[in-house]
């Protein structure tokens, strides 16, 4: 069983950020369960020199480790470049819907088109945005698409500048357009993925892989099954669902990613039949698609979304906030176990922030106090319990 930690390296960590990644490690090592490390710099435009190796330093000055050489997404274009090209760009060929005959003439979503709009177009074209940064897109592409495929495929083959959108299912199917989880803190979870979710781009109109993409498809490869992140993302799990059913129904084998990074080898091994199949059969690593025999299905992971934490003003903590960052505390003299203290006790793992380190925390460590109370946490330098030098830096 395979946890992560999964950065993105667009600045130094802040007391947010670690919280989550103690939760991820505990999550992980307390079941004695492999960590592994992903750099999220696929958005390269937002990624800072030197941010990756903060991260590491800045964890491992906290006491958190991880398992084999760091995966990074920009070296990773590839694999990415192949599971985009599994997914089909016609209406009628997808096969990830799960329709019933009556359906089975309607659009069941799945399968990829170009979007030429702008964001200029979507906006005035859809509802407001909403608190988590979605957008429903208003389908005007799709329909495009599905009433003109060939008109669509010229523009986009003539190089008009134009994202890849993945179709979510009809409403009417209802089977495949409903997500269903429960996740580990805030409990069971529905989406709608045509009302809730909307077409989603894969590939940005830059060329630039989505996050909601690699995202996917590097936890699939690294067989990654337990994720802990911030609760912002909760709906991004709806989504990340629906990818990788399309993945998968379009021949993604869970132990692509193994062919493309050698480092993450042994997790294979972890999902049933993945080892014994893929030695019987070393033809199985070298490609996207796996025979049907060697490729398992891959379970759907577990998921435990933390709350956020907000500054003292009730806003939610931003890596601009440099007085909040490990760079800046630890430039203060404040210790790694008055950070590990505080980040436990946001998580509800101990009753004061007193100094401790995570290795400490192993033992105990359960989401039944954060599920109980699963409201964003506030850093309030006015609280009795808060330490003098978090004062210091809130204020
Ligand atoms: N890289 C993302 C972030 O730093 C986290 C992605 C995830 O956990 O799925 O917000």
């Amino acid at each position: 069983m395979t946890g992560r930690f999964a950065p993105t390296p667009s600045g130094r960590m802040h007391i947010g950020n670690m919280v989550a990644m103690l939760a991820a490690w505990l999550d992980s090592r307390s079941r004695g369960r492999r960590m592994l490390l992903r750099i999220e710099d696929i958005d390269t435009p937002r990624v800072l020199p030197d941010a990756d190796r903060w991260i590491m330093d800045d964890l491992t000055w906290l006491g958190m480790d991880w398992d084999g050489e760091p995966v990074y997404q920009s070296q990773r274009l590839d694999l990415y470049e192949q599971a985009m090209g599994l997914l089909p760009r016609e209406a009628g060929s997808a096969s990830a819907g799960t329709a019933s005959d009556a359906d089975s003439a309607a659009d069941n979503g799945g399968w990829l088109y170009p979007c030429f709009c702008s964001r200029a177009d979507i906006r005035a074209a859809s509802a407001p945005q909403e608190g988590d940064g979605f957008q429903i897109y208003p389908g005007t592409c799709r329909a495009l698409a599905l009433a003109n495929p060939h008109q669509s495929a010229d523009r986009a083959a003539q190089g008009q500048r134009h994202s890849w959108r993945l179709a979510m299912p009809s409403p009417a199917n209802t089977a495949a357009d409903t997500v269903n989880f429960t996740d580990r803190v805030f409990g069971p979870q529905t989406y709608r993925l045509s009302r809730g979710i909307g077409d989603s781009i894969i590939r940005r109109s830059d060329g630039l892989f989505s996050y909601q993409f690699v995202v996917t498809v590097d936890d699939l490869a690294m067989g990654v099954d337990s994720i802990v992140r911030g609760r912002d993302l909760l709906r991004s799990t709806a989504l990340q669902a629906w990818i990788r059913t399309t993945l998968v129904a379009n021949g993604f084998a869970v132990d692509a990613g193994q062919s493309a990074d050698q480092d993450v080898a042994q997790s294979t091994g972890q999902h049933a039949g993945g080892t014994a199949d893929m030695d019987a059969n070393p033809a199985a690593t070298s490609s996207l698609i796996a025979p049907p025999s060697s490729t398992p299905t891959p379970l759907a992971p577990e998921y435990a979304h933390i709350p956020l934490i907000d500054n003292a003003a009730g806003r939610r903590l931003a890596k601009r906030e440099r007085s909040l960052d490990m760079g800046a505390l630890r430039a203060r003299g404040v210790t790694a176990e008055q950070v590990t203290g505080v980040c436990a006790h946001l998580l509800g793992l101990i009753d004061t922030p007193e100094p401790c380190t995570p290795a400490s925390l192993l033992g105990e460590f359960s989401w039944e106090l954060l599920r109980r109370n699963h409201t964003d946490r506030k850093l309030d330098p006015a609280s009795p319990q808060c330490p003098d030098w978090l004062a210091d830096a809130v204020g």
